[in-house]
């Protein structure tokens, strides 16, 4: 023990320095967020003995804000999928995965997610998790019934339908209202408390690690009530701290673009801790530019007739696909105006959860165009093309599906959706650590970092970028790459 001295995340403890251990385990894990729950379950459950640190008085970080939808399939389907007519080949969803994931996808971690999909759904149901047998088949950002399945991504949309058969793959746990979260992290809270061989220290932050001169890490230091401890980890350390869209000065160097967004998405400890721990040892952080951004412009599904157009005056995404890849292509446009365009009937409300202003009307489209004073004739153009060829039910320029095609009729709204003109747009990032499909984290020579492993927002998983996300491929990821570093971690020599 020693009073409390500087310590940096990036600057580890020397093993050399080290002169007593204030505590000893088997696995110590940073963070009890979803990952970190996962991990310490499997390690324990290997023989292994846990310590998990978690720097809030509570279980449950990112995951237990969440949803909770899950993102899993493949192998035929999950009883859900089963049960509600879907056979989920294990080809389309890594299709569908590797597109979503676009060219920065991780195939590894791909095909191992997939492949062991259906062994994860029942790894989560026999520890309590439950699902309804049933499909929510209405378009939406999150299901408020107990209804299991939904589609949480872009499945059904260009281009991704046109490779990958569609099949709704999001696992909404059974209750009523938005209290996945809460459900799951109870659950799991449960789990760890019952096993003797995990001990929690809650209130407690990993300030740094504790390597050799060779980069391999031994264990970590740990602050509590103002004092630092040393803590052994005989086996490994995990870093399962979640992401970093509360560290404005991470952002603003590595994703900077993530700010023109309006709403952090995570809790207080989303500070990029468990990413700095491994860049001071010598790891690769990677795909630190990208995130999430959503512009959650449904519910209702009928917005979806509506559509978007930059300050051109042109349209620039099939609005039938997943809010997070509109949010992705609309922080792209060139020009300092979005608008989202709609036919403003006597009972057209905006939609509840956007925010978004009415930036103009009109009775005619020349009307609105100089209203929103765009160049002349563009909105015009625009209008007339879509509406030529929606009354034939096609999109020839983005594919929108003839589900969601109908051609906008006066009189007609549109609404500001500029970022930082007042709609709301969430945001996460998807950057971190890079870590095998077993959690050992990787140098940028692509060499496993010895006694340290990640999972979860700290790391670079399945979700790579928001022009591909689904709702459901964050918990997934995390739950599952969690686990994965649990059993591997739990295999290897105690020293
Ligand atoms: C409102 C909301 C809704 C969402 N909905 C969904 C959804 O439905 N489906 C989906 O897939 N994703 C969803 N997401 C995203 C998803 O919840 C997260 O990406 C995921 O849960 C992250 O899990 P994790 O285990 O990596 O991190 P977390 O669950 O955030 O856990 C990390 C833990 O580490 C702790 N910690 C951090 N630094 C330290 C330190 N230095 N020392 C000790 N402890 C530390 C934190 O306090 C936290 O408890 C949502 C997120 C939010 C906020």
């Amino acid at each position: 023990m020693s009073e409390v001295a500087k310590a940096s995340p990036t600057a580890p403890r020397k093993l050399k320095d080290i002169t007593q251990w204030d505590f000893e385990t088997d696995v110590a894990i940073v963070g009890f967020g979803g990952a970190g729950a996962c991990a310490a379950i499997e390690a324990a459950d290997a023989g292994s003995d846990v310590m998990i640190f978690e720097v809030a008085s509570e279980s449950g970080g990112s995951t237990k804000l969440s949803s909770a939808e899950i993102y899993m399939g493949g192998n035929g389907g999950t009883p859900p999928q089963q049960a509600s007519g879907f056979n989920d080949e294990s080809e389309d969803m890594i299709q569908y995965l590797l597109m979503a994931g676009g060219p920065q996808a991780d195939e590894k971690k791909v095909r191992a997610y997939v492949e062991g999909s259906l062994d994860h759904y029942h790894w989560i149901t026999g520890l309590g998790v439950p699902y309804k047998m049933s499909f929510h088949e209405k378009r939406d950002v999150m299901c408020l019934t107990d209804d299991c399945l939904l589609y949480t991504g872009s499945e059904k949309a260009w281009p991704f339908v046109e490779k990958a058969k569609p099949c709704p793959r999001g696992h909404n746990i059974e209750v009523e209202g938005d209290n996945g979260g809460p459900l799951l992290v109870g659950i799991l809270t449960d789990q760890v408390e019952k096993r003797d061989k995990i001990d929690v220290h809650y209130e407690t932050r990993v300030v740094t690690l504790i390597a050799d001169e060779n980069n391999d890490v031994h264990g970590l230091v740990i602050r509590q009530n103002m004092k630092e401890y040393n803590v052994k980890a005989r086996k490994g350390v995990i870093l399962c701290a979640g992401g970093f869209v509360m560290n404005d000065e991470m952002l603003q160097k590595y994703a900077p673009q993530l700010l023109r967004a309006t709403y952090k998405v995570g809790n207080p400890g989303d500070m990029g801790t468990g990413i700095m721990m491994g860049m001071g040892v010598g790891a690769a952080a990677i795909n630190m530019n990208e995130g999430f951004v959503s512009l959650p412009f449904y519910p209702p599904a009928e917005t979806t007739y509506g559509i978007l157009v930059n300050s051109a005056g042109q349209r620039f995404i099939n609005e039938d696909c997943y809010h997070g890849r509109v949010g992705f292509h609309l922080m792209q446009q060139l020009g300092d105006r979005v608008y989202m365009i709609f036919t403003a009937t006597d009972d057209w409300k905006p939609p509840s959860f956007l925010f978004a202003d009415i930036a103009g009307t009109g009775e005619t489209i020349k009307e609105l165009e100089e209203e929103l004073n765009l160049p002349e004739g563009t909105l015009q153009h625009t209008m007339a093309y879509y509406n030529k060829n929606a009354a034939d039910g096609k999109d020839p320029q983005f594919h929108k599906s003839a589900e969601y095609l109908a051609p906008l009729e006066p009189p007609y709204a549109a609404l500001d959706c500029t970022p930082g003109r007042g709609a709301f747009f969430p945001y996460f990032t998807l950057g971190g650590l890079d870590t095998l499909p077993s959690g050992e984290v990787l140098t940028p020579e692509g060499k496993p970092i010895k006694g340290l492993y990640a999972a979860g927002r700290t790391t670079a998983g399945i979700p790579r970028t928001g022009a591909g996300y689904s709702s459901g491929m964050s918990v997934g990821d995390a739950t599952f790459f969690g686990r994965q570093a649990g059993i591997q971690v739990a295999k290897q020599n105690a020293r």
